[in-house]
């Protein structure tokens, strides 16, 4: 560790156990000095997240499910009271109904287009506006996507309609922010094994595609997600903002494999 975050304070939504994205990026976050505050959704996931937390030192692990303004509004109290102002926050949340993470996009249902969109895109924009409101001196906010906002993935359905919203939130809120010295950007992370990939029909088989042919020809860790976060929430991306970051192994630069790549 060399500090680089040291004397920042920011909070991470999104850790459901070890293997969350979100918990990468908090290790990452922590190995650097940056103090942290979590957010679960739930008491199942606060049995996990509360050890977990407390394994990185952070005193504010608090109940947030954004389908329930309340619970935003009385976490970003609390962080107001504990705190005053806040650097940064990471926001890995998203959501939609397993039965539509399959078969045809075109047989996505409205409830489920509402949900998927109000956790999986709306959350952010609304976690956005509070933390700025905590951020006078500016700051950095991440959250995460992937590259079935621009491409077809098979079963990805309309959580790829909620990402592209998504992408394009982050630079709405990035031109929003920008004056007040609050950077706005999305890291764009290829397959990885959690418990919102294993959602996605056919993820296994995704997985190993996604392996076998990007450039990199691997899957990407939680520790380079990690690395990517602490790039884009530290100084050392000052002058990014707006910007999709993809950690993918370079799978999204790709338009068809080699036929020999297909034989392996
Ligand atoms: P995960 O299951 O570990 O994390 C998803 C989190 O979303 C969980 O902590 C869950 O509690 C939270 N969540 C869902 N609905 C919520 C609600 N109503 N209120 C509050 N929290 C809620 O899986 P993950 O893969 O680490 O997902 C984190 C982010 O990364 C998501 O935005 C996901 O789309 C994105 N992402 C994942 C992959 C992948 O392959 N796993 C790739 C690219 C992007």
């Amino acid at each position: 560790t060399n500090g680089l975050m040291k004397g920042r304070r920011g909070l991470v939504m999104g850790v459901a156990n070890d293997h969350s994205i979100a918990w990468g990026i908090a290790k990452s976050l922590h190995d650097q000095g940056a103090e942290l505050a979590f957010t679960y959704q739930g008491e199942a996931f606060g049995r996990r997240v509360k050890p977990l937390a407390e394994t990185v030192g952070s005193k504010l692990v608090l109940p947030c499910d954004v389908e329930n303004v309340a619970t935003v509004d009385e976490t970003f109290a609390a962080i107001a009271k504990q705190w005053g102002t806040i650097d940064f926050v990471v926001h890995a949340i998203a959501f939609s109904d397993k039965a539509e993470l399959k078969g045809k996009y075109a047989d996505t249902s409205r409830d489920n287009f509402v949900r998927t969109m109000i956790i999986s895109c709306f959350s952010f924009t609304e976690i956005a506006r509070k933390a700025a409101a905590l951020m006078p001196n500016g700051g950095s906010l991440v959250t995460l996507t992937y590259g079935g906002s621009v491409r077809v993935m098979p079963n990805y359905n309309v959580m790829g309609v909620a990402k592209a919203a998504l992408e394009s939130s982050v630079r709405y809120l990035a031109a929003d922010y920008g004056p007040q010295g609050v950077r706005v950007n999305a890291i764009s992370a290829g397959p990885m094994r959690t418990l919102a990939g294993a959602g996605i029909g056919d993820a296994r088989a995704m997985f190993n595609f996604q392996k076998r042919h990007s450039p990199l020809r691997r899957t990407v860790t939680l520790d380079e997600v990690g690395g990517a976060a602490l790039y884009l929430l530290s100084p050392l991306s000052g002058g990014v903002t707006g910007e999709i970051h993809y950690v993918d192994s370079g799978y999204n630069i790709i338009s068809t494999p080699r036929p020999e790549d297909l034989k392996r």
